[in-house]
């Protein structure tokens, strides 16, 4: 740059300082308030207090509704006919009673967060696949988290234990050995319906079994359909639903049930 051309460029400078100088002086605006902590804090309304379980005895929170104490089975009817639920009750828990079939919740459920112990017998190994220890724990009584023993048990993948029962498999077998008590820990979103009847907002499902998150958030397509592809039927809040499976192994165990509405 020549020199008298960069006295040029230095004044022409400048001015335009000085004329951006004036314009921000002919309107003055409020300044920017500083940020202070409390203003992105807030105070009410506080979180409800609910008193968590005892870890050793696993005893529900307190603001729980138990669904099965180990004494009877007062919160539950059969699934075919709405009469007593006919399962066998002793030392606590409750056994399949095949010949009575599944049974369901007395009271229907949207979106909630499930606990469920359950136990297989220790069994022959003529008892194989999908043939042993199968029952299974439904949401909204259309879709079932498989419930079966997958210790050293392969059947297929999407229809194991912790598994979206034929849509997704779970993300690890977190499977104790037979006779030992798995627990599920399920969230469960309750889908929405747009008006034609078809999913918003699909159900989805966060399965934690004994401990280990086996389904993350996981979308469910439809009903859990042994022969076919999901269905989808529209459908409002529905029973929590147990499964008794026709396959002739030893019937399975449930304890310690409750549910907290979410
Ligand atoms: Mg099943």
């Amino acid at each position: 740059m020549s020199k008298s051309f960069s006295h040029l460029f230095a004044a022409a400078v400048l001015m335009a300082v000085s004329f951006s100088a004036f314009a921000q002086e002919a309107k003055e605006y409020p300044k920017q308030e500083p940020m202070r902590p409390g203003m992105s804090e807030y105070w009410t309304p506080q979180p409800a207090i609910v008193t968590p379980g005892d870890q050793a005895t696993s005893s529900a929170p307190s603001d729980a509704i138990i669904l099965f104490d180990g004494k009877d089975l007062s919160a539950w009817e059969s699934a075919r006919d709405g009469s007593p639920a006919n399962w066998n009750v002793h030392d606590g828990i409750v056994t399949v009673n095949k010949r009575a079939g599944d049974i369901r919740t007395k009271e229907s459920f949207g979106s909630y967060q499930l606990h469920i112990e359950w136990c297989i017998p220790p069994m022959p190994e003529n008892f194989k696949s999908q043939s042993r220890g199968n029952s299974g724990v439904y949401m909204q009584g259309k879709y079932e988290i498989q419930v079966l023993d997958s210790f050293g048990n392969e059947t297929y993948v999407n229809g194991q234990a912790g598994s979206v029962y034929k849509q997704t498999p779970p993300l690890v077998n977190a499977m104790r050995a037979p006779g030992e008590w798995n627990v599920y820990d399920i969230i469960y979103t309750a889908p929405v319906f747009k008006a034609d009847g078809t999913y918003l907002y699909r159900p989805r499902v966060t399965v934690i079994h004994n401990g280990v998150v086996v389904q993350n958030n996981t979308e469910i397509l439809g009903t859990t359909e042994y022969i076919g592809f999901p269905k989808v039927q529209e459908h409002g809040d529905g029973p929590i639903l147990l499964q008794s499976h026709g396959d002739p192994s030893p019937a399975i165990s449930y304890r310690n049930i409750w549910i907290r509405k979410l």
